[in-house]
């Protein structure tokens, strides 16, 4: 398949180019760096499957030749407002990629009669008061909270998937994803991974938001990818969860982290902007994802974090 994928330059976008193109595919990375960084796809230059475009999704996509495949990824994907790269800090274009950028790649995909995927996010449940979540739960978002920007225009995004696919007849699939960590997050975005690991490696205490009581269940990338490429090749419309079950607080997650990397600076208990709207409990259930795509994570949280601290070490100056 010819594949264009938009966010390329980011986090998750990246490593799905990397598997793409593992699986023989041809890859269009599409991206306008607000969040996301040439470093992450340095490793493709030269490659004559691979090739780049600069673009923000929100305005009209034009991509030259056949195209059989649309990844949409390109969005802030960073909860946290002391980060610039928050999407609290990014609110419009956030809403526009969420939006205008969903329709323009739609619209791409209906133009070549390509599949199409969307990366939606367990966000789209809020705070959830079903747990865990099921793709049948409707959510319970604050339409005018501080993480509406993001919350909402997933929600709008999925609406207009299902559009797409129920009245043009369009071969479509949404993948809910949950927090997912992995090499070349940024360190600067405000996550709890990087801000964890960054404080940890640099011996400091561990910043812990409110009293740590909250839940969330982190997938190791590349079982997410692994995921999300089952789903590209299933004949699946409806969302699937895509996430690691096993669930996890704050509290014993920073406690994990700073034993794993032999942290003696403790915690610290922070109030932040953060505490506002931040869902309480977070966890999917992944019972359509294992039916129906034979998918279900391997790769356990220490393992994980034992991948990813190399690329935290190296970015730090500290390999
Ligand atoms: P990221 O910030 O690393 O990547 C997003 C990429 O999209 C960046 O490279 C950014 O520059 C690009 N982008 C943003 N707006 C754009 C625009 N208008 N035009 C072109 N490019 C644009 O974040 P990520 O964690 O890799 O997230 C990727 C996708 O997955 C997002 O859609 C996010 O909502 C979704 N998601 C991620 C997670 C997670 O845990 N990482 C969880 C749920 C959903
Ligand atoms: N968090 C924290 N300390 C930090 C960063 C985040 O305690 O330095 C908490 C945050 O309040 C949330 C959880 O970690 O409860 C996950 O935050 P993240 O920003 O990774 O994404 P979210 O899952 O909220 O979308």
């Amino acid at each position: 398949m010819r594949v264009l994928v938009t966010g390329a330059a980011g986090f998750l976008g990246s490593h799905l180019c990397d598997r793409l193109l593992a699986e023989g595919h041809q890859v269009i990375g599409m991206d306008n760096f607000i969040t996301g960084s040439p470093e992450n796809l340095a490793h493709l230059a030269g490659n004559p499957d691979f090739s780049f475009i600069r673009h923000d999704v929100s305005n009209f996509i034009f991509v030259p030749g056949k195209v059989d495949a649309v990844l949409h990824f390109a969005s802030p994907a960073s909860p946290n407002a002391d980060s610039p790269f928050g999407y609290v800090n990014l609110p419009i274009q956030t809403m526009k990629a969420g939006a205008l950028g969903t329709h323009n790649t739609l619209g791409v995909a209906r133009a070549h009669k390509a599949r199409f995927l969307l990366a939606s996010t367990s966000e789209i449940y809020g705070d959830p008061l079903e747990h865990p979540q099921t793709e049948k739960y409707w959510g319970h978002v604050d339409p005018i909270g501080i993480r509406s920007v993001y919350d909402e225009a997933k929600r709008f995004a999925e609406a207009l998937t299902m559009a797409y696919h129920r009245f043009h007849g369009l071969d479509t699939r949404i993948v809910r994803i949950f927090n997912t960590y992995g090499p070349r997050m940024r360190l600067d975005d405000g996550r709890v991974v990087p801000n964890f690991l960054k404080q940890a490696l640099c011996r400091e205490p561990l910043t812990v938001y409110g009293d740590g009581s909250q839940t969330r269940s982190f997938c190791y990338v590349d079982d997410l990818v692994d995921g999300i490429y089952r789903l590209l090749l299933s004949d699946q419309h409806e969302p699937v969860n895509i996430g690691n079950p096993s669930e996890t607080t704050i509290l014993q997650f920073a406690e994990t982290i700073n034993r794993i990397t032999n942290n003696s600076a403790g915690i610290v208990f922070k109030e932040s902007q953060r505490t506002e709207g931040d869902p309480q409990r977070r966890q999917p259930d992944i019972t359509r994802a294992r039916q129906t795509l034979g998918w279900e994570p391997r790769i356990s949280l220490e393992e994980g974090l034992a991948r990813t601290i190399p690329y935290f070490k190296q970015k730090l100056g500290l390999a």
